[in-house]
């Protein structure tokens, strides 16, 4: 029988493991608190925990599940990480640093089943789906990376399920997943610092809906019609964009005076960023009401084989304005970690020839 990994396990999962280990119910706290709380991700570390109970703990159960392979660092501090897991599927999470908080992109599922058209992460295929002690692992080795282990991060930690996968897909894990972070006796990130993207799939947002406790949403959106989203994300000929919207806004009607959800929108130069893109994707949102939406402009991240090019500066702009002239709020995503592969669009597992690497 394999390992058993705790990080995967909740509270009250730990305590009946704790208690077929025949070890007193408080040692399931002490365990939850020293993974999550203190990061610690070999039971070594976790010195309040008796000698034999770490023993056997070692033989029986597993602390972590994820390897670094390869770290690099980006000219603007932006840190991308290539785990494996104990199988050997690859994981990227990125850390972007700013100058009021951090964020941190992590993955959902190893690869993406989805072939937006756009992405390189598509190219891979669906690898498998992270498990939830894979999810939060991912966040743990990144603080620990960055601020080392159970040491207080300076200006807190947002995060966002925009790494490789679509997180709809693989809905369970990362909601337990997501649990496991806002737990006040763990990494304590709390819904309302987390944002969850997805290439639309609508059952799940309307789940998502009905969640009491909510992360932030964002819906990536790149067309302003059937046409070119067929095209563009495929998964729009499971779920159209007028399919879309009717989940959206019923999302939409869930929120909180002043909550805004996001729909994002990936510019590929010529393909969907002229004028006319703008104005139909301005005209189409105020004709189904979606006023508490904004949207978030990224010029696309251009990487072989992808034959796509992103849109000129003056082009970004010119498309905001339009948008802004009839009354639709944009905001231009700065790209971070272009010349490591850490940007958005670019996760895929790929051996960046980056200014520095760390091989561990
Ligand atoms: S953009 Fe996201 S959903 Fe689409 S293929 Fe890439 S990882 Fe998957």
């Amino acid at each position: 029988m394999g390992k058993i990994h705790l990080t995967n396990l909740n509270e009250r999962e730990l305590a009946e493991f704790v208690e077929n280990a025949g070890e007193p119910l408080f040692r399931a706290r002490q365990i939850f608190k020293n993974l999550h709380g203190r990061r610690q991700l070999s039971f070594d570390e976790m010195t309040d925990l008796p000698k034999r109970f770490r023993a056997k703990l070692n033989e029986t159960a597993t602390a972590t599940s994820l390897r670094v392979e390869k770290r690099y660092v980006s000219e603007d501090g932006t840190r991308r990480f290539l785990m494996k897991t104990h199988d050997g599927y690859p994981v990227e999470a990125v850390f972007i640093p700013t100058e009021n908080r951090d964020t941190i992109c992590f993955s959902s599922q190893s690869g993406c089943p989805l072939k937006c058209d756009f992405c390189l992460t598509a190219k891979l295929g669906l690898l498998r789906n992270l498990t939830t002690g894979e999810i939060v692992e991912q966040i743990i080795t990144v603080l620990n990376d960055v601020y080392g282990a159970g040491a207080e991060t300076p200006h807190g930690t947002n995060l966002v399920a925009m790494g490789a996968g679509e997180p709809f897909l693989n809905f369970e894990n990362l909601i337990k997943a997501l649990d496991l972070m806002a737990n006040e006796n763990g990494l304590h990130i709390v819904p309302n610092r987390v944002t969850v993207s997805t290439a639309g799939i609508v059952p799940k947002i309307r789940e998502f809906t009905r969640l009491e406790k909510r992360p932030h949403l964002a819906i990536s959106l790149s067309a302003p019609n059937d046409e070119l989203r067929d095209k563009l994300m495929p998964i729009n000929r499971k779920w159209n964009i007028e399919e879309l919207f009717a989940a959206a806004k019923e999302f939409q009607s869930s929120l909180r005076r002043g909550e805004r959800f996001t729909f994002e929108y990936v510019l590929l130069g010529g393909v969907n960023d002229t004028d006319e893109h703008a104005r139909k994707l301005a005209n189409l949102l105020n004709r189904h009401g979606l006023e508490k939406v904004k949207i978030n402009l990224i010029p696309h991240n251009s990487a072989e084989p992808l034959e796509y090019k992103p849109s000129t500066a003056e082009q970004v702009e010119r498309f905001q304005d339009i948008l802004a002239s009839k009354g639709v709020s944009a905001f231009v995503r700065r790209p971070r970690g272009r010349d490591i592969y850490a940007a958005c669009g670019q996760l895929a597992a790929k051996d960046a020839a980056a200014p520095v690497q760390i091989t561990r």
